[in-house]
């Protein structure tokens, strides 16, 4: 009889655990405590317009690159779904009316850029070499470090010695240090400010290169394609998936992790158990404390070194053709906004290129958003607290219409505030730490985290999911389960199929 495994979390590493695993003969049930699956990878409906929660950038979207094979396993992509990439990044426009454009063509790019800072020539191109050499940088995808055999390590030796150095560096560099090297001020402010300035050079070459080398587009259909497709996927392997099924703890006998008891007191049993809720939850709700996950647990108390990262976004329904707006806008203000701290600029997000998203005829939708950390997460809770939060999310949003419209007099009258989001919503939604939807950011001074998943002392639990590898983000979502799935393989000894 084939062996039993629960799965907690039906975002994609929920999902795509239980691919895996009955491609190699298990029996799986996801349960999701939502209504919906998909996790952070969402999308959802307002006043008859699609609102898309999440892909801006897919690492894995193009055939060649060694993640796509994994999204081909999980059903996500394949040559049927189409990818938009896209010309403009994102359009930087200063608040004396300076502006240039990230463009995804890196010749394109160092063109314009030496046009506009020819003092910084060098430094350019410079930058420019970098990001060429960070397209070929992945991170492995075939099995794990732990499953590896000495050639396997000699193999990446081999070819990507010279990489991994530069991957090594950029690692320990912040983007603000590195933003230095510049002399031209809005260079600097981009080069500091396009992530935010303690996320190291590594992420911001790593995003960067693969828009670049078209390894990042969007897959047409937004999130809630993907996650559909993916769901269709596991469901005809013969998955069981249950949504509205809230795990309250994981039940163990002498070490041995037995089963789940949802929030409704019904209580499921497994050989095997796997968590992809967020990791801080599951250590401190789901095993109730009682279990530490060595070298991970010190970054719950470091927030310096370890800042999560959120968004505070208004969402908009706009009368008119989104064709003439750039994709990605991002705005920097003379009056900056202020909410936990003063933020000096606002990035419009335009989602008319996907024609397949619902939104009434001659509309299109535009997301307003301002990032930060876990400060603008305690910000909020406090306004909650006292009572005052649908009134201040009233309040932003509107402030960020009008940041909007004084850019765009010409749709004044034309467009309502069809939505909100706050660190609230993702931390209610996805039980994520201080309202967190990625996991830790990687900064210039946290180490890079690459965690097996396994729980000293607990027997047939694994975790998977983002939060075992740096940065988070689809790509580790769908890593870590298929690594997952080979340790649990292993533990069996079956051989591990992945078709
Ligand atoms: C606005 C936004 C933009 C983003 N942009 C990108 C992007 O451009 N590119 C990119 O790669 N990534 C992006 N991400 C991040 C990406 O969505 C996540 O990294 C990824 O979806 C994480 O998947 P996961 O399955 O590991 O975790 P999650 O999606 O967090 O899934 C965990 C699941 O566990 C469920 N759960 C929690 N507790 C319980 C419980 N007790 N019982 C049952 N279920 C439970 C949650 O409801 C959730 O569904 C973005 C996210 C957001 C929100």
């Amino acid at each position: 009889m084939a062996k039993k495994v629960i799965i907690i979390g039906g975002g994609v590493a929920g999902l795509s655990s239980a691919i895996y695993l009955q491609k190699n003969g298990y029996q799986t049930i996801v349960l999701e405590k939502n209504s919906t699956l998909g996790g952070a990878c969402i999308g959802w409906e307002r006043k008859g317009c699609y609102i898309d929660g999440c892909i801006h950038w897919l690492v894995g979207a193009n055939p060649k690159s060694p993640t796509y094979k994994l999204w081909e396993e999980v059903g996500a992509l394949s040559n049927d779904v189409e990818i938009f990439n896209q010309e403009d990044f994102c359009v930087l426009d200063f608040a004396d009316g300076k502006k240039f454009t990230m463009w995804t063509d890196l010749e394109r790019l160092e063109k314009d850029l030496i046009a506009f800072a020819p003092e910084d020539q060098k430094q350019i191109k410079k930058f420019c070499r970098l990001v060429k050499r960070f397209e070929k940088i992945n991170a492995p995808t075939e099995k794990p470090t732990d499953l590896m055999n000495l050639w396997d390590f000699l193999k990446i030796g081999f070819t990507m010695a010279g990489d991994y150095y530069h991957y090594g560096k950029a690692c320990k560099v912040s983007c603000q240090d590195y933003s230095k090297k510049f002399k031209n001020p809005y260079l600097r402010k981009w080069i500091a400010e396009h992530m935010s300035a303690n996320y190291n050079l590594m992420s911001f070459l790593y995003m960067y290169a693969h828009v670049t080398s078209k390894d990042g587009g969007i897959p047409i259909g937004g999130s809630v394609g993907l996650v559909e497709r993916i769901k269709e996927k596991a469901v005809s392997l013969g998955a069981e998936i249950r949504v509205l099924a809230e795990v309250e703890k994981i039940d163990i006998e002498n070490g041995v992790a037995k089963g789940v008891t949802l929030k409704n007191g019904e209580s499921l049993q497994s050989d095997w158990i796997i968590s992809t809720a967020p990791i801080e939850y599951t250590l401190k709700n789901l095993l109730n404390s009682k279990y530490s996950f060595k070298n991970f647990e010190f970054m719950f108390e470091d927030r310096k070194n370890y800042p999560i990262y959120t968004f505070t976004t208004a969402v908009f329904k706009v009368q008119g053709d989104g064709a003439k707006y750039p994709l990605s806008h991002r705005v920097f203000l003379s009056d900056a906004i202020k909410l936990e701290k003063e933020h000096g600029s606002v990035t419009f997000r335009n989602y008319s290129y996907d024609k397949t998203l619902k939104t009434p005829d001659g509309h299109f939708v535009v997301q307003a958003t301002l990032s930060g950390d876990d400060e603008m997460y305690f910000w909020w809770k406090d306004i909650k607290e006292k009572g005052d939060y649908r009134a201040k999310k009233q309040e932003i949003a509107q402030k960020l219409l009008e940041i909007y419209l004084a850019k765009y007099p010409e749709l004044d009258g034309k467009v309502e505030i069809i939505d909100t989001i706050t660190p609230m919503t993702y931390e209610r939604y996805l039980n994520g730490r201080n309202g967190s939807f990625q996991a830790f950011v990687h900064t210039s001074t946290g180490k890079a985290i690459n965690k097996k998943g396994v729980i000293k002392g607990l027997k047939n639990f694994h975790l998977a999911g983002q939060w075992l590898l740096a940065g988070g983000g689809l790509p580790p979502a769908v890593i870590t389960s298929r690594f997952t799935a080979q340790r649990i393989c292993k533990a069996d000894k079956i051989k591990f199929k992945s078709k």
